[in-house]
């Protein structure tokens, strides 16, 4: 009788093209995915991309498409369109076999077979930090896939259009006090765009008045924006401050209720909405396979290599910068992510005998972040920028950064726009608030299991009903 074959014991790369699968299409995945479509000649390898969503989020506009100014596709790369010689696999994978060499995915539609693989990039990213906080799993808002920025925007809207409608005046309050927990690029650009937006659209709402918004930003560091050091810090803090947001500094969430936030301070502030962005950590699969890591990153050497056929890169990956003159990691950001998918595709090609392998090295270019109207603050290369300087060099850097020219093309007619015209501020209700949870159990929130449609929130947080 023919024995079946199993998926361990396939011809070696050399008698057939190599498998190589990548796991993830983020930053680090796509540009992986894209660079071995370059190096490695269709008759050396075929290349797989399993991933949760369909498309790259570009989460560096993510504020924006909450704020209202840009919509969801905008800032979706689809993979199918950039990619052209890969098999794109939408599905999640659930566990990496080492000794098999094979991962068990789960697609939509429920199990699929397990997928054989002689080279494998994990790139799987980060999901949102929750810490052991009472009540954040059930009331917090995040801002990590497109579903929580659309869910975010209606959300904020929605809150206006009751607080308009209440004869409560504290309901009232309570739907106009909006509180942002996390100080860096994210919770800090989201919280001002947001500002901007609840302050601009405000005189749609005629019994509502400018001095009812109450926009709080919280944060346990002693400044905001850390990332962009302590000068940038206090700039942001002038610009948002002077647009009447608050910002506690030193103080943290001690527990989050149903229509309140309780603070180490011991202040209770009754509020419908809490947006949690208080960093990022690698999603269930990276845990679940066992290997070393550090803070809960996959510890990779300076190849960024794991084990043998095996590399990561992106959140997932923590390697050592040697830029950082500790013995700190890479931050989490996409300009490593991207750039160190460039690299395991160059040592993944070189492992197959095309090319050299190459160490990761890279020293950071800066950071920008956009305010809402027309500020902003940015350290390109050092250089140190605020006010509407910073906010082009914010935009031309994205416009740069971003991998399809079709998006690159509608998002700076959209941001013309919006300079002749106020953004459309409509809740599209598209997301249900089941689907909005923090993106933390479920990778690809908004993709694989994920429902988007239905109504929008009543201006509940993801409250059980
Ligand atoms: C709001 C916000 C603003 C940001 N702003 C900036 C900025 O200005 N500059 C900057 O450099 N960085 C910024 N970042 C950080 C940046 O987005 C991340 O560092 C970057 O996305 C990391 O890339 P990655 O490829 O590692 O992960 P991701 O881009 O998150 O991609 C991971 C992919 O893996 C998929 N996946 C996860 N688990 C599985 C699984 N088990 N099976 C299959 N697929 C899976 C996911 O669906 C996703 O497609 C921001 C992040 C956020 C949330």
């Amino acid at each position: 009788m023919r024995r079946r074959r199993a998926a361990g014991d396939r011809p070696a790369p050399g008698q057939r093209p190599a498998v190589v699968v990548v796991v993830g299409g983020g930053f680090a995945g796509l540009f992986a995915a894209r660079t071995l479509e370059r190096l490695l000649p269709p008759e050396a390898a075929d290349l797989t991309l399993i991933s949760a969503t369909d498309h790259l989020c570009y989460s560096p506009l993510l504020p924006e498409v909450a704020a209202g100014r840009l919509d969801p596709r905008r800032i979706a790369v689809p993979l199918r369109a950039v990619l052209h010689r890969t098999r794109v696999v939408q599905a999640s994978v659930e566990d990496v076999d080492f000794g098999r060499r094979t991962l068990r995915v789960v697609a939509d539609h429920g199990p699929v077979d397990p997928v054989h693989w002689d080279r494998v990039a994990l790139t799987t990213g980060s999901v949102t930090r929750t810490l052991p906080t009472p009540g954040v799993a059930t009331y917090a808002l995040g801002l990590k896939t497109l579903v929580e920025a659309q869910y975010l925007h209606d959300h904020v809207l929605r809150q206006l259009e009751l607080a308009d409608g209440a004869r409560d005046p504290v309901e009232r309050r309570a739907r106009l006090t909006f509180v942002a927990v996390g100080a860096g690029y994210t919770g800090t650009e989201t919280a001002a765009q947001l500002q901007h937006m609840t302050t601009t659209q405000r005189d749609r709402f005629p019994r509502l008045r400018s001095e009812d918004l109450r926009w709080v930003l919280i944060d346990v560091a002693p400044t905001i924006l850390p990332e962009l050091g302590a000068r940038f810090g206090r700039a942001a803090m002038q610009v948002v401050r002077a647009r009447g947001m608050e910002i506690r500094l030193g103080t943290s969430v001690t527990a989050m209720h149903h229509r309140s936030v309780s603070l180490s301070d011991g202040d209770t502030l009754p509020t419908h909405t809490v947006v949690w962005t208080v960093g990022v950590t690698p999603p269930p699969l990276v845990r679940h396979l066992g290997l070393p890591v550090r803070r809960g990153r996959l510890a990779v050497d300076d190849h960024l290599q794991l084990r043998d056929g095996v590399w990561a890169a992106g959140d997932s990956a923590a390697a050592r910068d040697p830029f950082s003159g500790t013995d700190a990691d890479y931050p989490p950001t996409a300009q490593h992510a991207q750039r160190q998918g460039v690299v395991i595709a160059r040592n993944i090609a070189a492992s197959l005998g095309h090319g050299s392998p190459r160490t990761y090295r890279h020293r950071d270019l800066g950071l920008v972040a956009d305010l809402g109207g027309a500020s902003g603050v940015a350290r390109p290369l050092g250089l140190p920028l605020t006010g509407p300087a910073a906010k082009v060099v914010t935009k031309g850097y994205h416009l740069y950064a971003l991998p399809s020219a079709a998006n690159r093309l509608r998002i700076g007619a959209d941001w013309l726009t919006n300079l002749v015209s106020r953004p459309i501020a409509a809740q599209v209700g598209l997301v249900e608030p089941e689907a909005a949870r923090l993106a933390r159990e479920q990778p690809g929130a908004g993709a694989v299991g994920h429902p988007v449609t239905g109504s929008a929130s009543d201006g509940e947080p993801i409250a059980p009903a």
